[in-house]
């Protein structure tokens, strides 16, 4: 899910990741230097040269100054997006602006009817963010498509393929997640047209003040017919380390976790720091410590809290144990003064995993022990639950499809022949989440370097960039 704030590359659940890729055989790293091979089949120019310069150019496109940031419908996200659609109709598409702002470019193909491909990620920024974050999964589509188009091979596929240029993905303007892509997979309530940001503004206005005058009605016919969908691919920075450690420009994403966010409030007995005697404060600070690492504990080590039989089996605690991922970040006190015990604390917690039943173990398990300290200890907690989202587990079928594609990508740059990759769980959310609603859903990760996401230091060689719009174009030409 999406945050304002920046996203540490622990979102990646780097324990299943690492079981997952040691338990496949990889003959070799290898970095995409020249192969050796024809380039005309491979495609630089389009694949890797041009699509590096367009990330280029739409990461100088910014609300701020000397920083990154492009949110919902802000200045600079218009211009991005009238960019992307020039992009779109030099790769032979044709393209429109739904309502929600988010652009579409579409080619049909041999048959209009048949259900179409959609491939897309998100054109919002978070703020002082890195260029590929988004951009990175719409410019490789639309090389890959180019590549197509300009071989005259685009208008003979046989099924339609779109590209969908998300609108707001990151959430940062009215706190909220997946406006776009929840639009056009039916997901968006109609109460979402009264948000507001932070200046009060609320969702429906500033779609008036982009000329979108937008009712409820339109907003339901946003909504894409499942029946007239084929799936949905979507081509992401892996935003945490794992493949720059097995030394592989791409990955399958075997599903994305799902998440609770909790808001913990802890009151105790506010005082003097000099005249209250240790042993007769009532100190939330201490309490929300203890809980804080209780916390840490439970989630590196979930078998040591959860029994077996008691609260899950054990393939639950198994997966648990590959994939939970807890933070605590964000803390406040009142007063928040260095010679006042503090009267109340506030914490949240985000809780992460691949697991929706074990999640729900977890919670039950860390309340009843943050209860239990707060007793021992003479303040009052409360435990509030504040979002909640299931996992999404991709489409096995498509994720070995673009497996396949993936293959073929490093084959023809390499003439390396691999039969694995490394599999891969998302702990970040993707608008595949949201499109998990509409239809079968399949990603691939791209290395990043340092696991670095949500920062200017965000960076992906130019030859991995390369690599994803050559698997996209091997799987567009295989499956369509
Ligand atoms: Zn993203």
């Amino acid at each position: 899910m999406r945050m304002p704030l920046p996203k540490p590359f622990s979102y990646s659940i780097l324990l299943l990741l690492l079981f997952s890729f040691l338990s496949t055989t990889i003959s070799t790293s290898f970095d995409f230097q020249s192969s050796g091979n024809d380039l005309k089949d491979v495609y630089p120019e389009i694949l890797r040269d041009e699509a590096v310069a367009r990330l280029q150019q739409l990461g100088q496109i910014s609300d701020a100054e000397g920083y990154l940031e492009r949110t919902f419908l802000s200045s600079a996200s218009v211009k991005a997006g009238n960019l992307i659609r020039g992009w779109m109709e030099d790769a032979g598409l044709r393209t429109w602006v739904d309502s929600l702002g988010n652009i579409h470019g579409r080619v049909e193909g041999r048959n209009a009817s048949a259900e179409a491909l959609i491939i897309g990620s998100h054109l919002d920024t978070v703020v002082d963010a890195g260029i590929f974050d988004g951009s990175l999964g719409i410019i490789s589509a639309l090389a890959a498509l180019k590549v197509l188009h300009v071989n005259g091979k685009l208008r003979t596929r046989k099924r339609p393929v779109e590209v969908i240029a998300f609108s707001d993905e990151e959430g940062v303007r009215f706190q909220s997640t997946f406006l776009g892509s929840a639009a056009v997979a039916g997901i968006l309530p109609a109460s979402a047209l009264q948000i507001t940001d932070k200046r009060g503004i609320t969702l429906q206005d500033v779609l008036k003040e982009n000329s979108i005058d937008i009712t409820e009605e339109h907003l339901l016919q946003l909504k894409y017919d499942p029946e007239s969908v084929w799936g949905y691919v979507e081509v992401h920075i892996e935003q945490g380390p794992v493949l720059e450690w097995a030394g592989f420009p791409l990955g399958a994403v075997n599903g994305i976790a799902g998440q609770t966010r909790l808001q913990v409030k802890v009151r105790g007995s506010q005082g003097h720091a000099g005249t209250v005697p240790m042993s007769m404060r009532q100190d939330p600070m201490a309490a929300a410590a203890e809980m804080i690492v209780l916390l840490e504990s439970l989630c590196k080590h979930p078998k040591n809290f959860l029994s077996y039989d008691g609260n899950c089996k054990s393939s639950i605690l198994e997966s648990l144990s590959n994939s939970l991922v807890c933070t605590v970040g964000e803390i406040s006190t009142w007063p928040s003064a260095s010679n006042v015990i503090p009267g109340q604390v506030t914490f949240t917690v985000d809780l992460r995993t691949i697991d929706d039943t074990g999640r729900e173990a977890v919670i039950y398990e860390l309340s009843s022990r943050m209860y239990q300290i707060c007793d021992r200890r003479s303040v009052s907690c409360t435990i509030d639950r504040k979002h909640d989202a299931n996992a999404v587990i991709c489409d096995s079928e498509l994720s070995s499809q673009l497996k396949s594609a993936a293959f073929a990508a490093v084959k023809r740059m390499r003439g390396e022949i691999h039969t694995e990759l490394p599999v891969l769980m998302s702990g970040a959310g993707h608008d595949a989440m949201a499109i998990s609603h509409l239809t079968k859903v399949g990603m691939l990760f791209v290395r990043c370097r340092g696991g670095v996401s949500h920062s200017p230091a965000e960076h992906v060689l130019d030859e991995d960039v390369w690599a994803s719009g050559l698997a996209l174009l091997a799987f567009i030409e295989t499956q369509l």
